[in-house]
C-alpha cells in the first residue's frame, strides 16, 4: 500500500503522517453549502498546519473562542 501523503492547503508543506496517523496535530476545515449560497451543495475542505493556523487567525477581528478540552 502507498503511504498517503497530505498537504497543508496553505503552504503546501507535506504533512507527517505514518500508518494511517497524523505526526502533527492540523486543523481541519470542512464546509458543506447550502442553499443560501451560491456554493449551494459544495463541500469544501482544507488542512493547515498549526503555523498556516496562526496566520489565518491573525487576519480575524474578532479571534477565535478558546475554551479548555477537560478530557485528553
Ligand atoms: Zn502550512
Amino acid at each position: 500500500m502507498a503511504e498517503k501523503k497530505l498537504f497543508c492547503n496553505g503552504c503546501g508543506r507535506i504533512l507527517k503522517y505514518e500508518n494511517d496517523i497524523l505526526r502533527e496535530d492540523v486543523f481541519e476545515g470542512k464546509k458543506q453549502w447550502g442553499y443560501f449560497s451560491k456554493r449551494d451543495g459544495e463541500i469544501h475542505s482544507f488542512l493547515l498546519c498549526e503555523d498556516c493556523y496562526d496566520e489565518m487567525v491573525k487576519k480575524f477581528v474578532i479571534p477565535p473562542m478558546v475554551t479548555e478540552a477537560t478530557e485528553l
